[in-house]
């Protein structure tokens, strides 16, 4: 059963979302890292359902290139990053001036927030990517959070009219984390270039290369015709090179030029990790199977999770969020006894899980366990 919640429901659930972000509170990335030391430390290699990482390893070429590479680590990487910059500016038809790299798209994201978030608030759909609430709350930004709608699209009428004086970033993330829904690409549009002209708004497409569904859009040309637009993607997700921490930002000269010249480090991405990025954007069939497989276990997942009765949210990424009737925590625990990690999750006054799809076999171990606890 794929899920849409009707407006009765809606409207009863929503009364708590707006009490403020529910998401999961007692369950915070450093809660996330201990339960992966405690695994570690019993000597255990746990099935990673929890950060929707790739199961599928790297590319070959990007395997070379580290390889062939290595030997040149003990130079600063800075030409190199001319060379990543202007392969995405030629994919993405945009100029290298305009791209910002960082450690991971969450460098660049942590940076909008000291250099924009910091003089103002921030507003964010809710519930969204969690680890932008953490960050944004650490700087200790006053956070605007408006309810997902009843398609699990972000609300933007209701975004749009709590954009107030003191609103600097407003944060989109599409496709959506935790639930794996997108939110239109048309009328997002029609939204970013209302809300840019009061606000920096950041689209973060960490999920993008995942969107089969033509209702999707990425906002690219948004920070292509110069807008107060900034789109931040990953190498971390179908590139699998979530380890070596390379992502990057793609908005206006100036905007680029305002984050870089906040920087607290005058190279953010390793040599090694350059060289990965790079062979993996030469590489266009390492992604091709990757989703492939991504399709093949999602709709396995899909079809067991209805076998269970279990409502989940039809996703666009390499993660699905379902319902379940009991405490979420606490089955996220008996999950990480048997060495699974999941991601829990409250909102809606329901209890949702949010599984990675990992490979064939390991979502088969999880829902052998699922069986068990649900
Ligand atoms: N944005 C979203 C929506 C994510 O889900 C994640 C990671 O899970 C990130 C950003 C972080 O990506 P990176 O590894 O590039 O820092």
């Amino acid at each position: 059963m794929s899920l849409q919640l009707n407006r009765r429901q809606w409207l009863k659930t929503s009364a708590i979302a707006a009490a403020g972000l529910i998401v999961s509170r007692n369950y915070t990335a450093c809660q996330r890292k201990d339960a992966l030391s405690r695994l570690s430390l019993r000597g255990e290699e746990p099935i990673r359902l929890g950060n929707n990482e790739s199961p599928y390893g790297i590319s070959d070429g990007a395997r070379q290139a580290i390889i062939s590479s290595i030997d040149k680590s003990n130079r600063y990487p800075h030409g190199s990053y001319s060379q990543l910059k202007e392969l995405i500016a030629e994919r993405e038809n945009v100029s290298a001036e305009n791209i910002i790299l960082g450690a991971g798209s969450t460098e660049v994201m942590t940076a909008l927030i000291h250099v924009y978030g910091t003089q103002g608030s921030i507003l964010v759909g809710d519930p969204t990517y969690f680890d932008f609430i953490i960050y944004a709350s650490r700087a200790r930004c006053p956070l605007q959070q408006v309810p997902l709608n009843d398609n699990f699209e972000h609300d933007l009428p209701a975004m749009e009219k709590r954009i107030d004086r003191d609103t600097r970033l407003i944060y989109i993330c599409n496709p959506n984390n935790p639930t794996g829904s997108i939110t239109p690409g048309e009328k997002l549009h029609l939204f970013c270039e209302r809300a840019s002209e009061k606000a920096l708004v950041v689209v973060d497409e960490a999920y993008h290369e995942y969107v089969e569904d033509r209702a999707y859009a990425s906002m690219i040309d948004l920070s292509r015709e110069e807008k107060n637009v900034i789109v931040t993607r990953t190498f971390s997700k179908v590139f699998g090179l979530a380890g070596l921490r390379v992502g990057y930002g793609i908005a206006r000269p100036d905007i680029i030029k305002e984050l870089e010249r906040m920087e607290r480090n005058f190279a953010p991405v390793a040599w090694l990790s350059l060289m990965a990025a790079i062979a993996s954007y030469k590489d266009p069939q390492f992604p091709r199977v990757v989703k492939q497989k991504n399709r093949e276990v999602k709709s396995y997942l899909y079809g067991e999770l209805e076998k269970l009765n279990l409502a989940y949210v039809p996703s666009h990424t390499n993660f699905v969020l379902f319902k379940v009737n009991q405490d979420s925590r606490k089955m996220a625990k008996d999950f990480e006894r048997r060495s699974i990690l999941i991601r829990p999750f409250e909102f809606k006054g329901q209890y949702w899980i949010r599984v990675s799809l990992g490979t064939m076999e390991e979502m088969k171990t999880f829902i052998s366990v699922l069986k068990e606890i649900a």
